[in-house]
Order: structure tokens, then C-alpha cells, then sequence
């Protein structure tokens, strides 16, 4: 049976590690030819590339537009067209608003919110004249709810989610389809530095009692970019086991 993103050319912006490279395994796995980025750690690009059969690394640095605009060039050379971008890469800035630098903040939303719109604007041209395409943009539940030590990120994340509602209302008579993902609590190298205590904490908040991994988040990304939701735009699918349904 062909899979659910057969024929389907697809970006994923930060497919080395984490939640990215589960994307990434999950597309190919679907059908889909995927082009991954990456900026630092091309060891696990290299690695990612060789265990998933159809994934191509590229390195590219989402806060560099004109690098962007190359790599998107480049995937359309090869392949003609772009079906699916999943802006996934993002970088959590943590710490009091006091005592964050100006260049922490820069480097957030820089990595953040700049990236996703550089992604977006490069494959919205070439989504346009074919009138079809799904964008999934990665937010946070940082961007719904207030969390001490990371009003850069939570910023960040709330940012991604207005521009994810604004581009799904330009986009939505031309074939365009736009939606974000919620991730809450993930068990990536992202988190992986929490302090146990904290960590303890923030699962006694989450219904389901554990965090989340990876692959429960590519689930839900597959569905986005897919024909599945062919009908869904402008919308915030949150994955985080309850957490954010619930004030304990
Ligand atoms: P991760 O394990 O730290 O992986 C981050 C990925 O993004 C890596 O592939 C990294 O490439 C890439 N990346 C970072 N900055 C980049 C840049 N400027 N240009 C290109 N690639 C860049 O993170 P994760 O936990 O999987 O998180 C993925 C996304 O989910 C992020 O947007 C994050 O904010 C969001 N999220 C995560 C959680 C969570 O609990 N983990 C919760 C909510 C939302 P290299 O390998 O080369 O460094």
C-alpha cells in the first residue's frame, strides 16, 4: 500500500536530532522524499542520513535567509517541487528576564521566529504557483502559558503560533495549508539538561504523568502535513499528554 506521503517532496528544518530526525524517519517511512537541515552536529546529520533510506542532509542555518533561499533553490532543482515544510529546528534560551543578555534574547528569537519565517517565505512562492502545499510550524506550549525563566523562548513560541494563524488566512484560497504543533514535554537533548527536581515537577503536571517522545510528536505531524487534514488550517495541535488541559 502506498504510504500517506507518497510522491511528496518534504523540508524538515532540523531533522538531525530530536523531535526533527522522528519527523524525518516517520515521512520517509510514509513515502516522502525528505530533505533535512542541520547546523552543528553533522554526525548525527550523517547518521540520520544513512539510516533513513529517501532523507538528504543539508546544512543550513535558518537565520540566514539568503542561505535558506539557496537550499530551497537547490531542493527544487532536484526535485521540481516542494509539497510539505515542516519548520521544526529551535533552540531553548533559559533563564530570569534579568539576567538574560540582549544577545540571548537575539539568538532566540533569531533561531526561532526568524527561521520559520525565512523557511516559510521561501517555500511559499513555489507552494503558490501550485496551488497546493502544507506548512506545520513547531510552537510550544511555552506559547500559551506564562513559564518563569523563559519569557525569551515562551515569546519565541507565541510569536510562531500569530504567524502561523496570519499565514493560514493569506494562504488558505490558494491551496495552502498552515498549522502549527504544540509539542508540551519531549524527551530530546532539549530537555535532557532539566534538573531532576524540576523534572519531577513539571510531570506531576502533566495528566499523563510521563513526558512525551519524539515519535508521539511526528504522529501528529504526519496527520498535519498529510491529505488527513485536508480541511484543517490556521489551527494549534497540542501534544503534550494533558498538560496544558489541566490548572494542577
Ligand atoms: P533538539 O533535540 O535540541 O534538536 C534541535 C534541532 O534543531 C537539531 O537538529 C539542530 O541541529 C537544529 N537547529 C537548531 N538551531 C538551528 C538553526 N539555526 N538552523 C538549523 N537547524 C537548527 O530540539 P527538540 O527538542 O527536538 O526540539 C525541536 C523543536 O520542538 C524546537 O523548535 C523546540 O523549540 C520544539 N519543542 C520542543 C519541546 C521539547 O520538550 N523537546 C517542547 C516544545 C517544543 P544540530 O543537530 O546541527 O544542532
Amino acid at each position: 500500500m502506498p504510504g500517506r506521503l507518497a510522491d511528496k517532496v518534504v523540508i524538515v528544518t532540523g531533522g538531525s536530532r530530536g523531535i526533527g530526525r522522528a519527523v524525518v524517519e516517520r515521512f520517509a517511512a510514509e513515502g516522502a522524499t525528505v530533505w533535512f537541515t542541520w547546523i552543528r552536529h553533522e554526525d548525527a546529520a550523517r547518521e540520520v542520513e544513512s539510516a533513513v533510506p529517501g532523507a538528504t542532509a543539508i546544512q543550513c542555518d535558518g537565520r540566514d535567509r539568503v542561505a535558506v533561499e539557496a537550499a530551497v533553490e537547490a531542493v527544487l532543482v532536484r526535485d521540481g517541487h516542494i509539497d510539505v515544510l515542516v519548520c521544526n529546528a529551535g533552540v531553548a534560551v533559559n533563564g530570569l528576564f534579568a539576567m538574560m543578555s540582549a544577545e540571548d534574547v537575539d539568538r532566540c528569537l533569531d533561531a526561532n521566529v526568524k527561521g520559520t519565517i525565512h523557511w516559510a517565505r521561501a517555500v511559499f512562492r513555489p507552494m503558490l504557483l501550485r496551488r497546493a502545499g502544507s506548512i506545520v510550524t513547531v510552537a510550544s506550549v511555552a506559547g500559551l502559558f506564562g513559564l518563569a525563566g523563559q519569557v525569551a523562548y515562551s515569546t519565541s513560541k507565541g510569536a510562531i503560533l500569530a504567524f502561523t494563524r496570519g499565514l493560514a488566512a493569506e494562504a488558505g484560497s490558494k491551496g495552502i495549508r498552515v498549522n502549527s504543533l504544540v509539542p508540551g514535554f519531549v524527551d530530546t537533548d532539549m530537555t535532557a539538561t532539566i534538573p531532576s527536581p524540576v523534572r519531577r515537577n513539571y510531570k506531576d503536571r502533566i495528566v499523563m504523568g510521563r513526558f512525551g517522545r519524539p515519535d508521539e510528536v511526528a504522529a501528529a505531524a504526519l496527520f498535519l502535513a498529510s491529505d488527513e487534514s485536508s480541511y484543517i488550517t490556521g489551527q494549534a495541535l497540542v501534544v503534550d499528554g494533558g498538560l496544558s488541559s489541566t490548572v494542577i
